[in-house]
């Protein structure tokens, strides 16, 4: 039992030792690949409650400085555990506008930085904390749009992913008029267009943008904006358009049919989800195939879960870079660090080939359709002039036979021409792909950067 009202001041002292580690977990695999559901579960409140009480009052919470956001799991832990859920809220909103995004997609950066992650690695649940916060107040309708006295001023925000709507948000609070402009028939970014349904259910970006609508900022979809000729009557600007190219692999063979970026399946995949139609010949769907991913990371795993999803016949991921450190703990990168350790993540667990030092040498087909991929098995040697360590090659080539190839191999970091003072860049179209968390903090940054300006 959970006590309702204890004077302890902050978490319970001793849960640490006697409550274990509780993650929700996800739906079981024979359930969750059928549909596009999200996948992980929640706690009943009497066992969310009792994870917040692991929280305690630390000294030095690492988490605050782990967070980009600067959230203080500690503040918002010990209300949930003494079951003031809106006070819980309340600290969590104070720095983390939408919480019910990152509770649902950040890897927890402050989990990793957690003292128990030190001493026991059994963090406390922060992000699953987080999530059960934000849904337990727009259950009980304490997320209310809030209505600023206006300043007088206009910002345009170009671009509807977390960092714009992080800008906006902050902007509008402190009552600028804020326009945002999206090039997509609707906002959020890869919020919408990238991360699966079954890790953040699209709903859950349709209520926070109907509360941004309703407290005043307007939404202007279907509109590519260029950066030279940005539209009239706005004072100051912010760009916020991510990582619009995503790295190719230009070898023999990427003309065949059959070979595709991986946002063009995970972002149709969304679309067919709100219901869009594609014509036959242009969807790009695993049903019956054999899949062979192209790059290890967040991005490829996503491509995996989706290829399930679509009734794929088989599916093999390749990296180029060798097999991370198996956890919990990296020696390169130590606690209260972000360790660079091997993560299985639910789509792996799906079912998955996972090789590491496979480089890609060429694209097979017949009849211009994708058949196989030539790959050449590599090791990475330290470089006796002290650079990038060297690739050399192990053996002989191999054929990979595969009729879909994904390229998720990360995006080019965007290069901007020369601005004027009054527009900012945040986000990833600032510093290259990267998290949702770190777009969020970036906007607010940003905003912050143009209140300065426009109130000299
Ligand atoms: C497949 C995938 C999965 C991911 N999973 C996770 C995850 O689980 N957790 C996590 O933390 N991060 C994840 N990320 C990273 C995360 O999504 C990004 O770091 C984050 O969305 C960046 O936010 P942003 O607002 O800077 O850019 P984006 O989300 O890319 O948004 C940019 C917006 O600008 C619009 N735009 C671009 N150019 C223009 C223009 N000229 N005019 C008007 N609009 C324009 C775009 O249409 C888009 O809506 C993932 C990324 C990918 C690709
Ligand atoms: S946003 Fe991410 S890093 Fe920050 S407190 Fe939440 S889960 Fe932790």
């Amino acid at each position: 039992m959970v006590p309702a009202n204890d004077s302890i001041s902050m978490g319970n002292p001793k849960a640490f030792l006697t409550v274990p580690r509780k993650e929700a977990g996800y739906r079981p695999i024979n359930d969750r690949i059928y549909d596009f559901g999200e996948v992980e579960q929640t706690l009943n409140s009497s066992d969310r409650r009792q994870q917040a009480s692991r929280c305690m009052d630390c000294g030095v919470p690492f988490c605050h400085w782990a967070c980009p956001l600067g959230n203080k799991p500690p503040e918002w832990n010990d209300a949930l555990y003494r079951g003031d859920w809106e006070m819980a809220y309340r600290l969590l909103n104070a720095t983390n506008p939408f919480p019910e995004f990152t509770g649902r997609i950040c890897p927890a950066l402050c989990e990793k930085a957690c003292i128990l992650n030190l001493t026991e690695h059994e963090p406390t649940t922060n992000r699953e904390d987080e999530v059960a916060i934000a849904e337990h107040a727009f259950k009980e309708n304490y997320v209310r749009a809030q209505q600023t006295e206006r300043n007088g001023h206009s910002v345009a925000v170009i671009g509807a992913g977390p960092a714009g709507l992080a800008a906006a948000n902050e902007l509008n609070h402190r009552g600028y008029s804020v326009t945002v402009y999206e090039a997509n028939e609707s906002a959020g970014g890869l919020l919408r267009y990238g991360i699966p349904n079954f890790k953040l259910n699209k709903s859950v970006i349709d209520r926070r943008i109907a509360l941004l609508e309703e407290e005043g900022i307007r939404f202007v979809y279907g509109e590519h904006i260029s950066t030279d000729a940005l539209p009239e009557g706005f004072e100051a600007y912010v760009l916020a358009t991510g990582t619009p190219d995503a790295r190719d692999l230009k070898i023999p063979g990427r003309e065949l049919k059959g070979i595709h970026l991986a946002l063009e399946m995970l972002a149709q995949q969304n679309r067919v989800l709100a219901g869009m139609e594609f014509a036959k010949e242009d969807l790009v769907n695993a049903r019956g195939k054999d899949v062979l991913v192209i790059g290890g990371g967040d991005t490829g795993s996503d491509c995996i879960g989706t290829a399930h999803r679509q009734g794929c016949r088989s599916v093999t991921q390749i990296e180029i870079m060798p097999r991370p450190v198996d956890g919990p703990e990296d020696p390169q990168n130590p606690w209260p660090n972000w360790p660079r350790t091997l993560k299985t993540t639910s789509s792996h667990e799906e079912g998955c080939v996972r090789r590491w030092n496979i480089n890609t040498l060429e694209f097979l087909g017949e009849d211009g359709k994708l058949t196989g991929v030539r790959v050449q098995e590599i090791a990475w040697q330290p470089n006796p002039d002290g650079g990038r360590p060297l690739m050399v090659e192990k053996g002989e080539p191999e054929i990979i036979k595969a009729d879909m190839v994904l390229l998720a191999m990360g995006f080019l970091k965007p290069q901007h021409p020369e601005l004027p003072s009054n527009v900012f860049v945040a986000g990833d179209a600032a510093s290259g792909a990267s998290l949702v968390v770190r777009a969020l903090a970036s906007g607010i940054k940003v905003a912050e950067a143009v209140d300065a300006f426009l109130s000299r």
